[in-house]
């Protein structure tokens, strides 16, 4: 893709902060880091959402995850981490080149997860045979 940041990152056209990389994926450090170490993991192919990975893809990208994620922890003496990837405008993502983000979490940092709520009467059941339609 002509115009894709993330595209022109592989082909190092622009610089990154590259962790790891093999053939099919790259791990680099997100610019804007939520904490120290942030990184983001990607399949090198572009696919503009998670949802447009090939499965072929999607069966190595997990194992190429974990790996980034054990020594993102190590390198950054993390407490632990969260895995997230969001998916169009509505769920926040910007970049428009599927990506994966390992934020390494410490204990003192203090993020709070997001608000939850509460299903009504038969809510949930409705919703989730809402699903199962397309399942
Ligand atoms: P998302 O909102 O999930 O699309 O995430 C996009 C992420 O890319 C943000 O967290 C940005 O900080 C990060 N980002 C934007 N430009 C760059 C860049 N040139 N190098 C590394 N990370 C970047
Ligand atoms: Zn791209």
């Amino acid at each position: 893709m002509v115009d894709c940041l993330f595209c022109k990152i592989v082909k190092k056209e622009i610089p990154s902060y590259k962790v790891y990389e093999d053939k099919e994926f790259i791990a680099f450090l997100d610019i804007g880091p939520v904490n120290k170490g942030h990184t983001l993991v990607m399949p090198k192919n572009h696919s503009e959402t998670f949802l447009d990975m090939n499965e072929r893809e999607l069966g190595k990208i997990m194992h190429f995850i974990q790996k980034v994620a054990r020594a993102v922890v190590q390198g950054t003496k993390a407490d632990g981490f969260n895995l997230m990837l969001n998916n169009k405008r509505a769920a926040g993502q910007l970049v428009d080149h599927a990506h994966f983000h390992i934020i390494p979490r410490f204990h003192s940092d203090g993020f709070k997860h997001w608000p939850q709520g509460k299903y009504q009467g038969n809510e949930a059941q409705q919703i989730a045979d809402e699903i199962k339609r397309f399942l």
